[in-house]
């Protein structure tokens, strides 16, 4: 099969992402070991997910349950899937048993439900909860003053285990007005570990246009989509 049938030519992009990760870690004197790349496969077909994998990509994020499920069923090797989409407490059973980590969990009642079919499978559910750090009403997530109150009912949920927090930057063509955000994220991700002592591993920040802010302000899972495929479908 040849590659770049479309132009885009997987390898090469997810080569320069991880060359451009790379020196964002260094510039703030981190390791680029320490920062994994999640490439976001919303609307991308199986076939070019397959070559992200080819060239290395271990994890995988989606938007929608049911896009996931299906794609998720096509693929051989040993990948994470990570739900990056807003999810609906009607589809927690399913989102449960598909993704390896739920990184948009913005309500206790969405991590019992998400926890209750997790111990349906014997298993525990990796979640983060997602931050509205701008402020915007179109974005979901917690309320940043809210955080620790859901931080410390999630804990208490059986069948979930909080490791992160996650947020969207605004979007804007200067990505440094999304800088104070991503330090918001980063500032109440180590107050919350202080104040509740559940350690906060990931720090799920920055996409295609604002990776490298994110990654200065020390996100260690960021989300790039179309800097690996190329343009979604409309
Ligand atoms: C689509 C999406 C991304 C990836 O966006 P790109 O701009 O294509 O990199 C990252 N995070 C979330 C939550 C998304 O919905």
């Amino acid at each position: 099969m040849s590659k770049a049938q479309d132009g885009v030519d997987i390898a090469a992009n997810v080569a320069r992402i991880r060359e451009r990760m790379a020196r964002a870690a260094e510039r703030s004197g981190r390791s680029p070991d320490d920062l994994t790349l999640v490439a976001v496969a919303k609307l991308v077909a199986a076939e070019k997910v397959r070559e992200a994998i080819a060239a290395g990509v271990r994890d995988i994020g989606e938007n929608y349950v049911q896009e996931a499920a299906a794609k998720r069923a096509q693929m051989g090797a040993a990948v994470r899937w990570h739900m990056i989409g807003h999810l609906q407490r009607n589809k927690a059973r399913q989102a449960a048993e598909i993704f390896d980590i739920i990184q948009t969990v913005d309500s206790e009642r969405l991590a019992q439900a998400i926890g209750r079919q997790a111990e349906a499978l014997g298993r525990v559910s990796p979640v983060l909860i997602q931050v509205n750090t701008s402020g915007e009403p179109t974005k979901s997530g917690v309320r940043p003053e809210d955080a620790e109150e859901l931080l410390i009912a999630v804990r208490e949920a059986p069948g979930v285990a909080v490791e992160g927090l996650m947020t969207i930057g605004r979007w804007d063509p200067d990505t440094e007005r999304a800088r104070p955000e991503f330090r918001l994220l980063a500032e109440l991700a180590r107050k919350l570990e202080d104040r509740t002592g559940v350690r906060l591993r990931w720090l799920s920040m920055g996409m295609s246009h604002d990776f490298e802010v994110a990654i200065a302000e020390g996100a260690n899972l960021v989300r790039v989509g179309t800097g690996v495929f190329g343009p979604r479908p409309a």
